[in-house]
């Protein structure tokens, strides 16, 4: 092509491009969903910059569209290969921003991405859409890949060209020029991928709309059409078939030849072109909740989370009031995982809920602070109805809203998983494993919200693998005031059971709470009671059992034993002088002879193990 520059890629690039297509292999399909969100992106940017300057949009046309168009090559057979055209009348990109955005600029994300990918760490299309890589989906399905662009005319850029970028999936370089055919796109971006027989599949308009309806009716809020060919036969020839204005599917060089040929009475091929429009239904948000079945649910998750595989464990559709007068809709999920990257990373909240206005999407960046981190795993769409278009992130954080509805999701959150915990047993048991310490960060975090959040616990126990607070309530002894714990990070719970602490408090019938998580044990200090009940460690002083005023036999024989072993007791003092405050005789040991414990107000020998491996 006449005046083209071609540019080599970044090496990162080749290297991610090669990646994208061989981990994606079996989930090709991937492609359509990455380049209509694309497209959508594009379309958002330009409602964007038309908030301060109208004339991008009356300089071309109002239009905001998505357009896709399978175009086989042979017009009765099955087709065996052809083109797809994606279109968008977006903000489009120049020269310089199609050889930036698609070739050259390492992304930040790239050598993380990267990273995770060659250490295994499951390539799927969760990463790519996470690391924003989704460009090279395209070389999924078509071996080269053409995109010509033209931004909108502004004042600043009154007479914009249009520019093709075109590359290969194996090349490392890639082509830019002006366009040959001149500005055929009255705005907006047109990608042309070449289909090969193996993907003949996606050139079938039922296969795409139903891969639009799966994965992007949610995550675009801009109409997207199919353009959809019939070719009929018809025994007199017809008028001039109307030539499309301008369709720049083509190439000057390749213009579609299939165009029929009136012959004199015979059978003629009408080729009859009508756009279908996928998206129309209303967002899933703005619908009843009774109206949308529990397969819309799950598939409008899989797509705000880019998670193709999971299934959410649990969701709520809800709408609410701030208060200040702003109503809004919103979907909340818990996602079926948590991020790898969840406990070393503070920013992991973000991009996990969207806000939108009036159905526009507006960020989905309200900052690190917005959801407390405990929470920041959720997946929320909020849509609200009052909010002005051209609110940007710095207004809103200085409004209320934000905070009012922070309060409101951190309510419907622990509502969703109470129902859940209630309804739906088995899901809960996942989110008990999966969010367990994020739950006891948020027991910690929020007094407020305590005993909520401490109904929501699971642990195991010297009577059951997984139980309540409220069972353990439930199954005290009579007399017991005390919840009983024991706290070791990273030991099992069969470990912990053989304890000398516990093995006599088992044996007397009570139940010990056996906590290995590194958040278990500041959380049980930090709760303190629980319907009427306090939390007591069982390695620490201050241990009483329930029955002891009953048991008067019992303390008869501790008071004689202690006398017994005065002098036990008084040399063993002496000897160990200034390495340990006391040594009293005890009823807690059924087969160890003696133990060493803590004060009750000092730290428990796995705090000490926890506190050492952090200075270390
Ligand atoms: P991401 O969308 O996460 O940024 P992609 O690989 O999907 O990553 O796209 C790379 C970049 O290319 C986008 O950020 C955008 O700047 C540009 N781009 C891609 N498709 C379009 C389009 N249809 N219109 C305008 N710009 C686009
Ligand atoms: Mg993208």
């Amino acid at each position: 092509n006449q005046g083209a520059e071609t540019f080599r890629y970044e090496s990162d690039i080749t290297r991610l491009r090669s990646l994208v297509i061989h981990s994606l292999y079996s989930h090709k399909d991937v492609f359509l969903r990455e380049l209509l969100s694309n497209a959508n992106d594009a379309l958002e940017k330009l409602r964007l910059v038309s908030l301060t300057d109208r004339s991008v949009l009356s300089a071309g046309e109002g239009n905001v569209t998505i357009e896709v168009i399978p175009n086989p090559n042979e017009s009765l057979l099955e087709p065996k290969t052809g083109k797809i055209v994606i279109r968008d009348t977006g903000i489009g990109m120049s020269k310089d921003e199609l050889t930036r955005n698609l070739g050259t600029i390492a992304r930040s994300g790239t050598n993380e991405f990267l990273k995770k990918a060659e250490e295994g760490q499951g390539v799927d299309g969760n990463l790519i859409g996470q690391f924003g890589l989704g460009f090279y989906s395209c070389f999924l399905v078509s071996p080269t890949v053409r995109v010509s662009s033209l931004p909108p005319a502004t004042s600043s850029n009154p007479d914009p060209i249009q520019h093709t970028f075109t590359s290969s999936s194996t090349g490392d370089s890639f082509d830019v020029f002006p366009d040959p055919r001149g500005n055929t796109l009255r705005r907006g971006t047109e990608i042309v991928l070449e289909i090969g027989e193996e993907e003949a599949e996606f050139l079938s308009v039922d296969k795409l709309k139903s891969l639009i309806e799966k994965h992007s009716t949610f995550s675009t809020t801009f109409p997207i059409y199919i353009k959809d060919r019939k070719i009929t036969k018809v025994p007199t020839p017809p008028p001039q078939s109307p030539v499309e204005d301008g369709d720049p599917d083509e190439f000057a060089d390749d213009l579609d030849t299939d165009e029929t040929t009136p012959k004199e009475n015979s059978i003629q091929e009408v080729k009859e072109e009508s756009w279908i429009r996928v998206n129309d239904k209303a967002p899933i948000w703005m619908r009843e909740p009774k109206e949308v079945s529990d397969e819309e649910y799950k598939a409008f998750y899989q797509a705000v989370s880019k998670d193709d595989q999971g299934e959410p464990l649990g969701w709520s559709h809800f709408k609410g009031d701030t208060g200040s007068g702003v109503s809004f809709r919103a979907i909340m999920y818990i996602p079926s995982s948590l991020p790898k990257d969840f406990w070393s990373k503070m920013t992991s909240g973000i991009n996990n809920v969207r806000l939108m206005v009036k159905r526009v999407f507006i960020t989905d960046d309200l900052g690190e602070e917005f959801m407390p981190r405990w929470l920041s795993y959720l997946k929320v769409t909020v849509d609200a109805d009052d909010l002005p278009l051209n609110v940007s992130r710095e207004t809103l954080q200085n409004n209320r809203f934000l905070s009012q509805l922070q309060r409101i999701l951190v309510r419907k959150a622990l509502d969703l998983f109470t129902k859940v915990s209630n309804d739906q047993p088995e899901n809960y048991k996942e989110i008990a494993k999966l969010y367990g310490n994020a739950l006891r960060i948020g027991l910690m975090d929020s007094p407020k919200d305590k005993l909520k959040i401490a109904k929501l616990l699971r642990f195991e126990s010297t009577r059951s693998n997984y139980t309540t607070l409220e069972e353990y309530v439930e199954n005290r002894k009579e007399g017991q005031k005390q919840m009983y714990y024991i706290a070791g990070v990273g030991e099992t719970a069969r470990d912990l059971a053989k304890s000398p602490f516990v093995e006599k408090l088992h044996a007397r019938g009570y139940e010990v709470l056996l906590l290995n998580l590194p958040s278990d044990e500041p959380m049980m200090a930090s709760l303190d009671q629980f319907m009427g009940m306090t939390t007591q460690d069982v390695s620490k002083k201050g241990l009483k059992y329930g029955d002891e005023d009953e048991n008067e036999a019992e303390k008869k024989e501790l008071e004689a034993q202690k006398i017994a072993f005065r002098p036990l007791i008084e040399w063993l003092k002496k000897d160990l002088a200034g390495q340990i405050n006391d040594v009293t005789v005890t009823n807690r040991l059924v087969t160890s002879p003696c133990t060493i414990i803590v004060d009750s107000w000092g730290w428990s020998a796995n705090m000490q193990r926890i506190m050492s491996a952090q200075t270390d």
